[in-house]
């Protein structure tokens, strides 16, 4: 039978590309950009919406608490008293290679946030995927009568700790870098971890986790099946906690404190955030997770001067076709047979969070998609324009500068939104989300590929 014959959740194909334009680009693999019909103003959104500041103001409290025990189990952070955070950089250089390899003039500043030089685990998963393992710690502990009130949490790197913690497991899901943050943060903790592994995952990322004592498991599957696989092992075990990258608010809660890190970090730099000053921000997506936790807190944070947009590979661009659709994670990429194949493997999911597309409708100004190759090229101009080093997928974000040069829906958008002017004064911030942990041959290869493309 022909595919445009097929029905598909109750629609015909040919139906189906008449939603919307880029429910039509999206089955036909072309690059797209996605403007929420639904977004309403913040001060409206936050009334009707099951998570407050309060919710993330008690996450940041909690990593303060650990603090002192990184500062001591990881030396790396005591630059940072123990804070696990990343720099915010200007990035002029990476701005004209991106305009001249765009053949456009880019409004604003541009500025990276540097999550692919996080500590512990060098991307954007060092915020959520630790924070779900403390909290989990944490948790035990007082459950148990080890820890009160007050205490100084450096007590969690001791024998007593370990032992305790020795008794309890650890599960997760991952493309590559959920299951490194889970597992290197479960294991020093002295937790039993077991990180089930997508097709998509890097030897490098599988060999470091087991060298640490951490259990690998391997799928010939994607990301949805290695969740799932996980979760139903982790059920038989009662001791077993499964971090579930699909639905937790946890996660999600742990990456939200981003936002209040950045709000310093902007006035450090004398960056004004308000009407005449907006902010962009482009989030490479996979599950939602991280990209939405970022997100909510950002617009919890600047209202509605923070604009921001989710950036996913044209073969998994799962959040998008969920979000356009109005089905969220009903629906997936494979219904349409894409295939979710792509070099981004920290964005190769096929079917969205099970809550971030609905959750974050009345936030979201819009998503896009890109095509692989665009991620190798900006992956060599960021090496050769700022020395800066990333994996491909947190270049996906790279592409948000552009939009407006290339496509007719985005500079609606900002006209409609009477943004147009007011850009050049604001800023554009792309998040970086990962890559410094990525080993020099691998880089090497990615680096090569898109100097290649770029002739
Ligand atoms: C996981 C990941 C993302 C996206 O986060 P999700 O929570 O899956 O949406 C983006 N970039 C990198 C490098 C990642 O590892």
């Amino acid at each position: 039978m022909d595919k445009k014959e097929q029905i598909i959740l109750g629609k015909t194909w040919e139906e189906w590309e008449r939603e919307c334009p880029a429910v039509k680009d999206m089955l036909n693999l072309r690059e797209t950009v996605w403007i929420n019909p639904d977004r309403i103003p913040c001060g409206e959104a936050v009334k009707s919406c099951s998570l407050t500041m309060e919710d993330v103001l008690d996450a940041s409290r909690r990593l303060e608490r650990f603090a002192p025990y990184f500062e001591k189990a990881f030396p790396e952070t005591a630059a940072t008293h123990g804070i696990i955070e990343s720099p915010l950089k200007r990035i002029p250089e990476m701005k004209k290679a991106l305009e001249a390899w765009g053949q456009t003039e880019i409004s604003g500043d541009l500025w990276a946030k540097l999550d692919s030089h996080l500590a512990v685990s060098g991307s954007i998963k060092a915020r959520g995927g630790i924070y779900e393992v403390l909290k989990h710690a944490e948790d035990i502990a007082l459950e148990q009568g080890l820890l009160r009130e007050g205490d100084n949490y450096q007590v969690f790197d001791s024998d007593e700790f370990r032992s305790l913690f020795s008794k309890y497991s650890i599960g997760v899901g991952s493309t590559g870098n959920l299951g490194l943050s889970i597992g290197i943060m479960s294991a020093k903790l002295g937790f039993q971890v077991t990180v089930h592994m997508s097709a998509d995952a890097r030897q490098w990322k599988k060999d470091m986790l087991r060298s640490k004592g951490v259990i690998v498991k391997e799928y010939a599957s994607d990301y949805s099946v290695a969740v799932k696989e996980g979760r139903r092992q982790a059920e038989s075990d009662p001791h077993c906690y499964f971090v579930d990258d699909e639905n937790s608010q946890t996660l999600f809660l742990g990456y939200s404190v981003a936002a209040l890190r950045l709000k310093k970090q902007f006035e450090e730099q004398n960056i004004t955030v308000d009407r005449e000053h907006p902010l962009f921000v482009y989030l490479p997506c996979g599950v939602g997770g991280g990209p939405g936790g970022v997100a909510f807190g950002l617009k919890l944070v600047f209202g509605d001067d923070a604009h921001c947009f989710f950036a996913e590979p044209t073969h998994s661009c799962c959040m998008m076709l969920g979000m356009a659709t109005g089905k969220n994670n009903e629906i997936s990429v494979q219904d349409f047979g894409i295939d979710n194949v792509t070099i981004a493997d920290g964005l190769a999911v096929g079917r969205a969070s099970g809550f971030v597309g609905a959750f974050m409708r009345p936030f979201m100004d819009g998503c896009y998609s890109l095509d692989d190759s665009r991620m190798y090229e900006m992956l060599a101009l960021m090496a050769d324009s700022e020395h800066i080093f990333l994996e491909p997928s947190a270049l996906a974000g790279m592409y948000g500068p552009l939009l407006e040069s290339r496509f007719p829906a985005f500079k609606e958008y900002l006209e409609r939104e009477g943004l147009e002017a007011a850009r050049a004064a604001g800023t554009q911030l792309v998040w970086l989300t990962g890559g410094s942990m990525v080993p020099e041959e691998e880089m090497r290869k990615y680096y090569e590929s898109g100097r290649a493309l770029l002739g």
